[in-house]
């Protein structure tokens, strides 16, 4: 599947919530979800009623989008979740939190997945000493993440850490905003996570 290259805003709108993919601008007043809350082309405003399936494919569409991963990437995760032992829909989650660039995203060093993704494909992040670039690596609990020094003055990574510093981290992540590391305390237990999303109904979709 070719990789959706349209403004981004319209995917938060496809999927009638906020998906914070844009950065700074999901925090003001410009955000395009605030001014238009309903789906973009013609139809947006009419209501329709969805089928199972479509409810299942909106959920899927909304967590792969949010987590910024390509069809064949968030299938990856999913088969590898369903391998494992436990709650399928919950390893899933687990899965992509523990991606490094959602742990960079979350603990405040930059404004979104796509930014924490930049930083990281640019060398500018450190996993337990070691320079990592690949924005999939998988954290496990106890590993030290660190903004690497040349990285600490950009305005963007300053910026991102007041925003995070404003809207309060997870739980289970423990931040050191001034020297820019940050310690993953446990992998977080379904509760910690978005009760927005329905995970249960991507495990039917791809259980079919
Ligand atoms: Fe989504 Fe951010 Fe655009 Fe708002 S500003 S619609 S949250 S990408």
């Amino acid at each position: 599947m070719a990789k959706y290259t349209g403004p981004k805003c319209r995917i938060c709108r496809r999927e009638g919530e906020k998906l914070y993919l844009k950065g700074e601008k999901c925090y003001t007043d410009k955000c395009a979800i605030e001014k238009r809350p309903y789906p973009p082309g013609e139809a947006g405003q009419s209501r329709r009623r969805q089928s199972e399936f479509g409810l299942q494919l909106r959920e899927k569409q909304k967590v792969r989008r949010t987590y910024g991963l390509m069809e064949d990437q968030f299938r990856r995760v999913y088969k590898e979740a369903a391998r494992r032992k436990g709650n399928t829909g919950e390893l899933l989650l687990q899965l992509l939190e523990r991606r490094l660039d959602n742990i960079v995203y979350r603990m405040g060093f930059a404004n979104s997945r796509a930014e924490a993704r930049q930083v990281i494909r640019h060398n500018q992040v450190q996993v337990n000493g070691g320079r990592v670039n690949v924005p999939s690596y998988q954290v496990n609990a106890g590993d030290e993440i660190v903004v690497a020094e040349g990285a600490r003055q950009q305005g963007r990574i300053q910026g991102a850490g007041q925003r995070a510093e404003d809207l309060g981290r997870p739980e289970w992540l423990q931040v050191d905003a001034g020297n820019f590391k940050g310690t993953v305390k446990s992998i977080p237990e379904r509760s910690e996570l978005s009760s927005a999303v329905n995970e249960h109904l991507i495990v039917e979709l791809y259980s079919k």
